[in-house]
């Protein structure tokens, strides 16, 4: 019998870590997690909550988003926290395209204040470094204040969003010398801006033509080039959403050759392919784009096997009308929602986190494809070991955050925008059924959803610092199958 009294006694659930599932009771005081065991009946706590039934997940981290457009951290936060997310880690560049003369460090810290007056839900970040940062100065001291990631586009040369390769090197040395990790958006820019323009110079700009712009040979391309600058700057790297069925060849071969080499994917590459692109047109747009069912198999083969190390959402908020219309929604009347209009004119992006926990599930778990210790690792371990949060964040034990996330799988539900919390008004997983969904979940000891609501109010927000002595940890080996 512990002397302090908790204030929740989780019991009779089954916890999962990322080794085992084990039938535990969990006691939780403060903010902390304070005693776990198989039989927890006779401490004392403020408010005891049946578990029976239920796995008991540590929080899920989504290490990609983009609360920057309809949703910025306040709805995308409540989002998230009803798909049982309970750590963000979104990413911020400078605002140079909004007239902002500003640095990626003055971004972040506009960012947190953002995030700390309104988001629901405990938060990192990761710096965007664009070609016209000053590497040299950001670098060094973003990772002081604990921002230990730096996102790089290989794309995108027209948007002025690309990373020269010259400046992708330096900024991964003073990366790695720092204690940083970089990643990268691995995609060939030039190739795709070739091909954009052949096509629409040959009229050619309809949602059939879009994929054909994007081929899987320039991910390919571009993730071997950005994995042998990591090779020779000794820089941690992490490739984000990946979607062809070949780059396990590359996370294979580098992994193989001892390089901390890291690779994610999303629930959309895992269970949609250019069929939704040829359905849906604007909405279904994404770079890379969605592929073909070869890839969506390969991406579970490379998330059963640890090549790919997590799975994160790559949320972007977006309403129909400012997919259509590039982004611009004054001008939705018009827009590519036309036959007439180009699909090139489009939108970038989706909102994919709020059903992510879900449809991993699904598809992963209830389809066997991973196991639900699998699925932890990819969800909460490895993100939170890559961005320097572990072990308060990514794991259920004593002294650990108490984020907690009660999943009933016995739930079948039916995934649809009018089920979702963000402003976006759609998804591309309209229709789809599901069996499991997360229930209760808690933050720092404080209960963020329950019975359908959310319960916890705004301004208790923390913002995690990266913890880069913790930081880019080496994976296991990979298993081959
Ligand atoms: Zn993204």
């Amino acid at each position: 019998m512990t002397t302090q009294r908790a204030d929740y006694l989780i019991s009779g659930g089954l916890v999962v870590s990322g080794e085992s599932i084990s039938r535990q009771d969990v006691l939780v005081r403060g903010e902390a997690i304070m005693k776990m065991g198989p039989d927890l009946s006779g401490e004392a706590a403020v408010r005891t909550i049946d578990a029976s039934g239920m796995y008991v997940l540590p929080g899920i981290i989504d290490a990609h988003n983009h609360p920057v457009n309809a949703d910025r951290i306040d709805t995308f936060s409540i989002s998230a926290a009803f798909g049982g997310v309970t750590t963000v880690i979104p990413f911020i560049r400078n605002r140079h395209d909004e007239g902002i003369q500003d640095t990626p460090l003055d971004a972040v810290e506009a960012f947190i204040e953002e995030a700390r007056a309104s988001s629901v839900l405990d938060f990192g970040v990761h710096a965007i470094l664009l070609g016209d940062d000053d590497v040299e100065t950001q670098v060094p001291r973003l990772i002081e204040m604990g921002v230990i990631s730096f996102k790089m586009f290989m794309t995108y040369p027209r948007r002025g969003m690309m990373m020269p390769d010259d400046r992708m090197l330096r900024a991964m040395e003073l990366a790695s010398r720092n204690g940083g990790v970089a990643m990268v958006h691995a995609e060939n820019g030039y190739c795709i801006d070739y091909l954009v323009e052949k096509f629409t110079g040959e009229g050619k700009t309809s949602r059939e033509h879009y994929a054909q712009t994007q081929p899987r040979i320039l991910e390919i391309e571009a993730a071997n080039r950005a994995a042998t600058y990591a090779t020779v700057t000794d820089c941690p790297l992490y490739i984000v959403h990946i979607s062809a069925r070949e780059m396990l060849e590359v996370l294979a071969h580098f992994k193989g050759e001892g390089i901390r080499l890291y690779g994610e994917t999303c629930p959309q590459y895992l269970d949609l392919t250019n069929q939704a692109m040829l359905d849906h047109g604007a909405l279904a747009k994404i770079g890379p784009p969605l592929r073909e069912r070869e890839d969506t198999e390969a991406m579970w083969k490379g998330v059963a096997t640890n090549l790919i190390d997590t799975i994160g959402s790559d949320f972007c908020g977006f309403r129909k009308d400012q997919k259509y219309s590039g982004g611009q929604s004054e001008r939705v009347e018009g827009g590519a929602q036309d036959a007439a209009a180009s699909i090139f004119d489009a939108s970038f992006g989706g909102n994919w986190c709020e059903q992510m926990l879900p449809v991993v599930y699904e598809e992963g778990v209830n389809r066997g494809r991973i196991t639900l210790t699998r699925l932890v690792q990819v969800l909460c371990e490895n993100p939170a070991k890559i961005f320097g949060l572990y072990p308060r964040k990514g794991v259920l034990q004593e002294g650990a955050d108490a984020d907690i996330v009660l999943f009933d799988p016995s739930i079948r539900h039916t995934l649809g925008a009018d089920s979702q919390h963000c402003l976006s008004d759609f998804t591309m997983f309209e229709g789809k059924e599901v069996l499991g969904k997360p229930v209760v979940s808690m933050q720092r000891g404080e209960i963020i959803i329950e019975d359908g609501e959310l319960k916890r109010p705004v301004g208790r927000a923390r913002y995690c610092q990266g913890n880069s002595s913790l930081a880019a940890w080496s994976p296991t080996g990979h298993k081959i199958v």
